[in-house]
């Protein structure tokens, strides 16, 4: 078994002491040279084309197609990252040891600085054409949380600790971080109300995730090992899985999420490589006493030891009363993304174990990362005890759900004693009024 195969190795990307001629990048909080997240972006007045995003700016990777690995050259022309993971994981990692040299080396400057642009001139985009989307529920705590508030006497199913627990999500609403989301219209019927009624959610949630970009995949009918699922995991970004809980609570069995969860998926569009993220890895958690071993297609020793991440993971919230009277975000809650009862290796050998093909620019989410405690649940359901313990805002203000002009922040940050710490970029987005449906339920 190679046991590289779940753990990237560290290289001289990632030396402390490397740093970049770019200004601002050494000491930038997201992108230091270290990290080379990969993106698709258009300058002012040009079109989407590959990126890289070092300290406040952009490189254009196709204007450096002559100084970069042959072989990445044809996937450097494209307005998607698909083609480029699709490469092998070799060509992944010769193009960041390129780039790392090129953004590193003085000697380099002259031939470089013409292609980078200021982040804040560009547009970000999806990095890739998303063919399917997925979700998974391996944040154990959220799903014994939210389990108690709709299934008091059963919180976990009795599945839960065997397999990882996912449903197929909707593609086509995926966003990139910035773009706004309309509070949906639906179906939903409160506990004590005598019949369904239709109109905007009145329970509109985020959910802090990670997401997992797929890298090659496989074909139809032919399993991923999970001794060589990280070959096919290119990076990863952070995902907030909207939620109508209202919607969720009437629409959710026998088939699971519906209309609850596929008005919109907001994503932080850099995607942050496997291997910027090697010096981050750890060993998976030990199951608690008494809980079963995973079944043999879900275990890999090379995994368990190093197959989860030192990530912190954090939520903030911003109103609009706080936008205008110029507040900061305030933070929600901040926790590890350890607290993972399944590996991202796991869910990918497990979805692929039927013979279900993955493809470049799949995307999968983790499902909500909560910490045991409040402080670091991953949910305003969780946060608030479905609404009925509702948080107050430094100004004053109350939320149980996200209200009309309120924008969710999540970041994430790698950070390990002896390492540059690297970060995800923005993953934020407002909630828009819904549309108005008129009494005849017509817009
Ligand atoms: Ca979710």
């Amino acid at each position: 078994m190679d046991s590289t195969a779940t753990s990237p190795a560290i290289d001289e990307t990632h030396a402390p002491g490397r740093t970049s001629w770019v200004a601002g990048a050494s000491n930038h909080g997201d992108f230091p040279v270290q990290n080379l997240p990969l993106g698709i972006f258009s300058p002012p007045g040009g079109t989407p084309r590959p990126g890289t995003a070092i300290g406040d700016h952009i490189l254009d990777l196709a204007m450096l197609a002559d100084l970069l690995p042959p072989d990445v050259g044809p996937a450097l022309a494209q307005t998607t990252l698909n083609s480029l993971f699709a490469l092998p994981r070799a060509a992944r990692l010769a193009l960041r040891r390129r780039l790392s040299s090129l953004l590193s080396d003085d000697r380099h400057r002259g031939a470089v600085e013409p292609a980078l642009r200021r982040a804040d001139a560009c547009e970000l985009h999806l990095p890739a054409a998303i063919g399917d989307y997925s979700d998974f529920y391996v944040g154990i705590h959220h799903a014994t949380n939210v389990g108690t508030l709709f299934r008091p006497d059963n919180p976990l199913l009795p599945n839960y600790k065997h397999v990882p627990i996912g449903y197929h999500g909707r593609a086509s609403s995926v966003r990139p971080s910035g773009v706004p989301v309309v509070r949906p219209n639906g179906q939903r019927k409160a506990p004590d109300a005598a019949e369904p009624a239709f109109g905007p959610s009145q329970r509109i949630d985020y959910e802090l995730e990670l997401g997992v970009w797929i890298g090659p995949g496989n074909a139809l009918g032919t399993p991923i090992p999970i001794a060589s699922a990280a070959d096919h995991i290119a990076g990863f970004c952070l995902l907030n899985d909207w939620s109508a809980r209202d919607f969720q609570a009437w629409e959710y069995q026998p088939l699971g999420p519906f209309l609850a969860k596929n008005f919109q998926t907001t994503i932080s569009p850099w995607v942050v490589t496997a291997e910027a993220l090697a010096p981050f890895r750890r060993a998976q958690p030990a199951r608690p006493a008494g809980d079963p071993r995973p079944l043999p297609y879900l275990w890999d020793e090379a995994d368990q030891q190093a197959g989860a991440l030192d990530l912190e993971l954090e939520v903030s919230l911003l109103t609009g009363k706080m936008r205008a009277a110029g507040a900061p975000p305030h933070r929600l809650s901040c926790g590890p993304a350890s607290n993972m009862y399944w590996t991202v290796a796991q869910i990918v050998a497990h979805h692929a174990s039927g013979g279900c093909n993955l493809s470049p620019g799949d995307l999968l989410g983790t499902g909500t990362i909560s910490a045991p405690d409040r402080e670091g649940f991953g949910s305003l359901l969780e946060i608030t005890r479905g609404g009925s313990d509702p948080v107050t805002l430094p100004n004053g203000e109350i939320r149980r759900f996200v209200e009309d002009g309120d924008e969710v922040l999540l970041s994430a940050r790698a950070r390990r004693d002896g390492h540059v710490a690297i970060g995800f970029g923005a993953c934020r987005a407002m909630l828009l009024p819904a549309l108005h449906f008129g009494a005849a339920g017509q817009i």
